[in-house]
């Protein structure tokens, strides 16, 4: 029997899900939301599998039937992956439309028919309100899932007619042990791709496979020319231009984090260990409110980022790392 591919911290979630389907008390429209990274689209995936296959066996599907070879094919008929077109970018009106005559048609192999939309929070308003009408009158035996880890930013009216499916955030100990495992590191240095990736483990893969250490080295070097004045704001905020800036962001966050906890709690642990030195220095030195302001600042210039509200990057950096600059003055 082929065993869905269900993370073990995601196992509660799948255990009540499936419950849910046992009972006949499924809703017909679930959000799954949790943070960035914890597998949500494998999670449903796996769940549409379930759901699809003709005879699951204890809460698997069963590996063998048709619909299973379909769908380890990579291709059930009756299973609609909605997606924007390129990364990054919103889900369209048309694209919802086009999911209206899925669901208005029946069920090829008599069964389920389920949608995945990914990320809900791509959908742009027009969208979210064609999404809207298939809300109010889904057609029977549909299963739509939205998966999402910006719940603020899906329309309410459309969280209102979901059930919602929360995501747990592994424990560290067992979000190392999957990286260790997947990746054949030691534990050591899994815990310390886990830590730079907000104990995630699915963002510590990509950071793994896509060669995020070059990024990150680049940040932790930039911070660090900046507080020595080695190089200007300008210098450096110039050579981010072209980086993943959300991501780079969302690192910077966690060594605000990190500076925050230091000084509240008296200690030298850091999570950023490769950022450890000057992070700790910067504790030493730093005023308690500045941190907080700086954090809030990149907190605020990310969500610009997400909200794609067109940042102008380089001025979006250089105020960061003029903050940054006056921290520990
Ligand atoms: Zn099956």
């Amino acid at each position: 029997m082929a065993k869905a591919e269900v993370f073990p911290w995601l196992g509660e979630c799948w255990t009540h899900l499936c419950g849910l389907h046992e009972r006949r008390r499924l809703p017909h429209a679930l959000i799954v939301h949790g943070v960035q990274g914890i597998g949500k689209s494998n999670f449903a995936t796996a769940f549409a599998h379930y759901l699809l296959c003709q005879s699951p066996v204890a809460d698997q599907p069963c590996g063998t039937c048709r619909a299973c070879e379909l769908n380890n094919a990579n291709g059930h008929p009756d299973l609609y992956v909605l997606e924007p077109d390129e990364p990054g970018k919103p889900i369209k009106v048309d694209q919802i439309r086009a999911l209206t005559d899925f669901i208005c048609r029946t069920a090829q192999q008599g069964g389920y028919r389920v949608v995945v939309i990914n990320p809900a929070d791509a959908m742009n308003v027009a969208a979210a309100n064609a999404l809207l009408k298939m809300l109010e009158e889904p057609g029977r035996d549909t299963v739509l899932m939205l998966l999402t880890d910006r719940l603020g930013q899906v329309m309410p009216t459309i969280k209102s007619r979901c059930q919602r499916v929360e995501c747990p955030l592994p424990d560290e100990s067992v979000a190392a042990a999957f990286v260790a495992d997947t990746l054949e590191l030691d534990s050591d240095e899994a815990t310390r791709i886990l830590r730079i990736n907000n104990g995630a483990p699915m963002s510590a893969l990509a950071y793994n496979e896509s060669n995020q250490a070059e990024l990150r080295s680049q940040l932790v070097k930039g911070l660090a020319d900046v507080l020595k004045q080695r190089r200007t704001v300008v210098e450096v905020a110039q050579s981010w231009q072209k980086a993943d800036l959300e991501l780079l962001l969302g690192w910077f966050y966690s060594m605000l984090v990190d500076i925050s906890r230091a000084k509240l709690t008296q200690s030298e642990a850091m999570q950023q260990a490769d950022a450890h030195n000057m992070l700790l220095a910067v504790s030493r030195k730093c005023d308690s409110v500045k941190v907080f302001e700086l954090a809030e600042l990149v907190q605020e210039e990310r969500k610009s980022l997400i909200l794609r509200q067109n940042a102008n990057k380089q001025m979006l950096l250089e105020r960061v790392l003029l903050a940054w600059s006056a921290i520990a003055r």
